[in-house]
C-alpha cells in the first residue's frame, strides 16, 4: 500500500524524492523515510506521522547525493516507529531497501537463512536487505535475483547498493512498479504520476522482473537475473488539483464534485438515449445465449456498490448475480466458466485482492469486465472489458464521488443488459437513460437540502459509541455505505443490518438513547423497516430516518427525518447515500478526526 520512489542522476535528489513522496502519501502515512548513496555510502533519514515530519528533519540535515530511494509507509508488520520506518538497511551498510507488500515467510527466513543476525526492526522487510548482502559477491543483479527467490508474497523493492552510487535497482511481483526514463534522470516509483505530470510512457516492472535505472539507462531482467528487452507502455498522468480550493478538507470538495463525477461518466457511456459501452468487447450473443451468471466482486465500498445494483443486474439479465468480497472469494474455490461475467470494481485499479480475484476468473474462462477509476492502472489493464468510471482523482481516503461513479457505471451495465436482452423496451431503455441523466442535478439538489439537517443530526451523534445503521434490500447495502463511512472517518463503532435481522439477536445492544439510522427508499418494503424502526424505539431508541420526499409524509413528525429527491427506485442509492456522506463527515468534524487521512487506512489496498 505504501509509496515507492527511487530517483537516479538528479542534482540533489533529496528534495526532489520528498517532491513525490508528497503526492505518494495518499498511499499510507503512519511513517516515511528517504535514503541517498554519494561515493561515501548510504545515508538514511527517516520519520513517524506525516511527511511533514520528515520535512522538518531535512530542514536541519538534507543528504546530499544524486541518487536515493523514498517511503511512506503502511505498516503491516511492526508498529510505525521509526526504527520499523523504511529503508532498511542491510548490517554492512551495503544495501539500502524500501518496500511495499508483505514477505509472508520473513520470520522462516530468519529462523533458516539468517540464522544470528541481528534486525533493528519487527519489519517483514529487513529480511530483504540481509539476503541481499548475503548472497552479494560485488554482482548486485545475481543478489537480488538470488534474494528473491527465497521469498513468499507480494511485493515491489526500491534498492540502493553503496557500490553502485549512481543507480537505483527496482524489482516487483504483485505490487505495482514502474520504471521511467526521462530528461531528469531515471526513476521507478508505485505510481507514475508521482514523478511529474507530464510523464508520458513508463515500463512495468512485473513477475519478478529486476530493473536497473540510472541518468541515462534503464535495463531489465527476468526474475533469474537475464537482461531482457522491454516494451514501454503509453500513460497520461491527470494530477488534478491537489488543492481544496474552497473546502476545509478534500471529502467534502469531493462530496460535492458527485453532480460532476457522475455526469461525466454517464455522459461517457451514453448515446442518443440508449446505453453504449465504448470498451466491453463482448458480442451481444453472448449476453443473449450465453450469460448464466453475473458474479461481481470488490472491497469495501466497491462492494457496496455491488449490492445496491444486484438486484437490477437480476432483474435486467434474467440470471443471478451474486456479490463477493474479494479477499474472501479469492480463495472459496468458486464456480466460474465461460458463461458466467465477472465483474471487477476498484477506484484504483490496483486493489490486490480484487486484481487477485480478477486473474482467477481469467483462469477459469470466465469473462471479464471491470469498473475503474484510473486509466492504465492493473486491473484495467488486465481486463479485456473495461467501464471508466470518470470521477477524476480521489484524494480523501474516504471514498464518495468515485462511489457515485461506481454506481453510474453499474446501472449502466444493467440497462446495456436488459436491452440485449430483451428486458426493456427502446422506450423503457429510454426512460431510464433520461432518468439516469437527471441523476447529478438530483445529486446537486439533494446535497444542497440535505447539509443542514445531517449536520444537525451530527451533533446528536457525535458522542454516541454505538450506532446501528439498517434497512432492507438496497436500503440495506446503503445503509452498509453509510456505516463504513462512519466508522472510517469518525471512529465510533457502527453496526449495519438488514432491518428484519436485528430482532435475531442484535437488538439487545439497543438502549435508552442509542441512535439508530433507518434507510427506507424502497417502496415494496417501506412498511416493513418503518415497523422495525418503531421496535428499536419501543426500546429507547433514538432514531433518524432516511428516505426520499415522495414517502416523507409517511414517517411521523417526531422522527428526524432527511429526504432525497425524488427519482426511480433503481437510482435511489445514488441519493440515499448523499446525507449519510454528509452526515459521517459532520460527525468526525465534530469529534476532531483527521478526515482526508483517517488512521490506520490507505487510499490504494495493494496488499493482501
Ligand atoms: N510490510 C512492510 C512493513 O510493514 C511494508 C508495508 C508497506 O507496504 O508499506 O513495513
Amino acid at each position: 500500500m505504501c509509496g515507492i520512489i527511487g530517483i537516479a542522476g538528479v542534482n540533489q535528489v533529496a528534495p526532489k524524492l520528498l517532491d513525490c513522496l508528497k503526492r505518494l502519501e495518499y498511499r499510507g502515512y503512519d511513517s516515511s523515510g528517504i535514503a541517498v548513496t554519494s561515493g561515501d555510502g548510504i545515508e538514511r533519514l527517516r520519520a513517524v506521522g506525516r511527511l511533514s515530519e520528515l520535512e522538518s528533519r531535512m530542514e536541519s540535515k538534507t543528504p546530499s547525493g544524486t541518487t536515493g530511494i523514498g517511503h511512506t509507509r503502511w505498516a503491516t508488520h511492526g508498529a510505525p516507529t521509526v526504527e520499523n520506518a523504511h529503508p532498511h538497511i542491510s548490517p554492512q551498510g551495503t544495501f539500502c531497501v524500501v518496500h511495499n507488500g508483505i514477505i509472508e515467510n520473513s520470520e522462516e527466513i530468519k529462523k533458516t537463512l539468517l540464522q544470528g543476525d541481528f534486525f533493528e526492526s519487527q519489519t517483514d522487510t529487513e529480511v530483504f536487505s540481509h539476503l541481499l548482502e548475503k548472497y552479494y559477491i560485488g554482482e548486485p543483479i545475481n543478489a537480488i535475483a538470488k534474494a528473491l527467490a527465497v521469498l513468499k508474497g507480494a511485493y515491489a523493492f526500491g534498492i540502493l547498493c553503496s557500490d553502485f552510487p549512481d543507480v537505483v535497482f527496482g524489482a516487483s511481483s504483485g505490487s505495482p512498479l514502474v520504471a521511467i526514463g526521462c530528461e531528469e534522470g531515471g526513476f521507478i516509483s508505485s505510481d507514475p504520476c508521482a514523478v511529474n505530470e507530464k510523464i508520458k510512457s513508463v515500463y512495468r516492472i512485473s513477475g519478478g522482473e529486476i530493473c536497473c535505472v540510472g541518468k541515462d539507462r534503464l535495463l531489465f531482467f527476468d526474475p533469474s537475473g537475464q537482461a531482457i528487452e522491454k516494451k514501454p507502455e503509453s500513460i497520461t498522468c491527470k494530477m488534478e488539483s491537489m488543492s481544496k480550493g474552497q473546502y476545509p478538507h478534500f471529502m467534502l470538495k469531493e462530496i460535492y464534485e458527485q453532480p460532476r463525477a457522475v455526469s461525466d461518466t454517464v455522459n461517457s457511456l451514453v448515446k442518443m438515449g440508449s446505453v453504449f459501452l465504448p470498451d466491453v468487447y463482448l458480442d451481444d450473443d453472448f449476453f443473449r445465449d450465453e450469460l448464466e451468471k453475473i458474479v461481481i466482486v470488490g472491497c469495501g465500498s466497491a462492494y457496496h456498490t455491488g449490492l445496491c445494483v444486484k438486484n437490477m443486474l437480476e432483474s435486467m439479465s434474467g440470471v443471478t448475480c451474486n456479490v463477493e468480497i474479494a479477499s474472501e472469494f479469492r480463495y472459496s474455490q468458486p464456480v466460474l466458466n465461460k458463461n458466467t461475467l465477472t465483474v471487477f470494481i476498484s477506484q484504483s485499479g490496483e486493489t490486490a485482492d480484487t486484481l487477485a480475484c480478477l486473474r482467477l476468473a481469467k483462469h477459469c474462462g470466465a469473462k471479464i469486465l471491470s469498473i475503474v477509476n484510473v486509466k492504465g492502472s492493473v486491473i484495467a489493464t488486465e481486463s479485456e472489458n473495461v467501464i471508466f468510471t470518470l470521477a477524476g482523482r480521489e484524494i480523501a481516503v474516504a471514498t464518495t464521488k468515485a462511489y457515485s461513479a461506481q454506481l453510474a457505471a453499474l446501472y449502466s451495465l444493467a440497462i446495456y443488459i436488459g436491452r440485449i436482452k430483451g428486458k426493456l423496451t427502446s422506450e423503457q431503455e429510454e426512460k431510464l437513460v433520461s432518468e439516469m441523466l437527471l441523476l447529478p442535478s438530483k445529486i446537486e439538489e439533494t446535497l444542497r437540502e440535505t447539509e443542514a439537517l445531517s449536520k444537525e443530526i451530527a451533533n446528536d451523534i457525535c458522542r454516541a459509541q454505538n450506532i446501528f445503521f439498517m434497512g432492507r434490500l438496497c436500503d440495506y447495502a446503503t445503509a452498509c455505505e453509510g456505516a463504513l463511512k462512519l466508522k472510517e472517518i469518525s471512529y465510533i463503532n457502527a453496526q449495519c443490518y438488514p432491518a428484519g435481522e436485528l430482532k435475531h439477536g442484535t437488538i439487545s445492544l439497543v438502549d435508552e438513547g442509542t441512535p439508530v439510522i433507518a434507510i427506507l427508499g424502497e417502496s415494496r418494503v417501506f412498511s416493513k423497516t418503518l415497523s422495525n424502526m418503531c421496535e428499536t424505539e419501543a426500546r429507547g431508541a433514538c432514531v433518524f430516518a432516511i428516505t426520499d420526499k415522495a414517502k416523507e409524509t409517511l414517517l411521523s413528525q417526531k422522527h428526524k427525518t432527511i429526504s432525497v429527491a425524488d427519482t426511480l427506485s433503481l437510482f435511489r442509492p445514488s441519493l440515499l447515500v448523499l446525507p449519510l456522506q454528509l452526515l459521517s463527515y459532520h460527525t468526525a468534524l465534530l469529534r476532531g478526526c483527521d478526515i482526508d487521512k483517517p488512521r490506520n487506512l490507505a487510499k490504494s489496498v495493494t496488499v493482501e
